[in-house]
């Protein structure tokens, strides 16, 4: 019989926190009495067109190759990745979601009790997988709610293994300019792997667009991850992509599960990355949101992050209890936003743009919560 109050495992996976998600609608329909028609979800970053029509009908099209494996290679996909950024396929790894990619590279790359890099205020994921591995933070100072590279690159000690940085950085939204990362690239010791994510890369206006792809060709140590599960609207899915040079590949491919994205996903993301119109629709319909969303902040006297992602993080209070006494006024109305509190942001919320109808029912309700 098991000895009473034992516990199992180390004490670095005991200590982690569980990744808080976004309430789904069906559960705040559950708790408040509400109609899960009239809910409108604006708390996990996803595509408020949802899935482009060229990837359902590939997804129909593979529903009947489901009774086999998927390519635990990727074929396909990775052709078309490598036509798109004019890499071979050994320089791509795919991932179920590039959370998963973000893992696997903590996991290939950082032994317990070595140190891991990332800003505060970035995304959560970076201290699970920190945690996950029995590896340090060290968490870095923001600066104007965004990465500091400076303070970043000092941090970084000797038993460093890796960086996170996320451009644009979700919860808040900030955009580092192509010249600062550059110039940390270049100051950052070559046995010490960058991982920059850019899961909203696709929302960049066109003069803040770079490549990062010429920067991985230049640097062994640097690994770009992106994602179909924002703009290209395949949330659900789960495929997300890393492109770096072979040797860092080749780690990567090790530590993998055999057949982490599966064959409807990868069939979906083939037909998404090509279907450039969906793309722009979706960027285009952003840009109308953002404005008309902080048009509204503006009007109701909000302080608000400037966002280059496709949410904006917005300061609802004065007091350590505003974040969530406003989105519990806003839940009561249908209105899904995300806290922030484990961020250590409890006075904001992260808003992500939605339809304009959807925007509007959440600007209504949050006047209607503020008073
Ligand atoms: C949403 C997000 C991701 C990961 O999303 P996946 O669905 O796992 O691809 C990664 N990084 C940041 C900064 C994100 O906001």
């Amino acid at each position: 019989m098991a000895e009473q109050g034992k516990q199992f495992g180390p004490e670095y996976v005991r200590a982690i926190s569980p990744y808080v998600a976004g309430k789904p609608i069906a559960e705040v329909a559950r708790e408040f009495g509400l109609d899960e028609a009239k809910i409108v979800k604006l708390a996990s970053n996803e595509n408020p067109l949802g899935m482009p029509e060229s990837a359902r009908t590939a997804m129909a099209a593979a529903i009947g190759e489901l009774g086999r494996y998927p390519d635990a290679n990727g074929f396909e996909l990775k052709a078309a990745l490598s036509a798109r950024y004019d890499v071979p396929a050994d320089w791509l790894t795919l991932g179920n979601g590039s959370n998963d990619i973000l893992e696997i590279a903590a996991h290939a790359l950082v032994k317990p009790g070595e140190s891991i890099v990332y800003a505060e205020y970035s995304f959560a994921v970076y201290a699970l997988a920190t945690q996950e591995v029995g590896a340090r933070a060290i968490e870095v100072k923001a600066r104007d709610y965004g990465h500091d590279l400076h303070a970043m690159a000092a941090a970084i000690a000797p038993d460093t293994r890796l960086v996170f940085i996320a451009n644009p950085n979700n919860p808040t939204g900030t955009f580092l300019p192509a010249a600062e990362i550059e110039r940390f690239l270049a100051k950052v010791p070559a046995d010490v792997v960058v991982v920059l994510d850019e899961a909203y890369n696709e929302y960049l206006d066109a003069e803040q667009q770079y490549e990062s792809v010429s920067w991985v060709r230049k640097y062994p140590n640097l690994l770009v991850s992106r994602t179909f599960s924002k703009a290209y609207g395949l949330a659900g899915l789960r495929v997300g992509y890393a492109v770096a040079q072979p040797a860092l590949t080749d780690l990567l491919n090790r530590i993998r599960q055999p057949f982490n994205v599966n064959s409807m996903a990868q069939a979906a993301a083939v037909a998404a990355l090509g279907d450039a119109a969906f793309l722009r629709k979706s960027a285009e319909l952003n840009r109308e949101g953002k404005a008309q969303l902080v048009a509204a902040f503006d009007r109701l006297g909000l302080q608000y992050v400037p966002s280059s992602g496709n949410f904006v993080l917005v300061r609802v209070g004065d007091d350590d209890d505003a974040g969530a006494r406003i989105n519990l006024a806003l839940l009561k109305q249908g209105v899904i936003v995300r806290p922030v509190g484990n961020y250590k942001l409890p006075q904001w919320l992260r808003v992500t743009i939605g339809l304009p109808e959807e925007n509007e029912a959440f600007i209504k309700a949050l006047e209607a919560a503020l008073q």
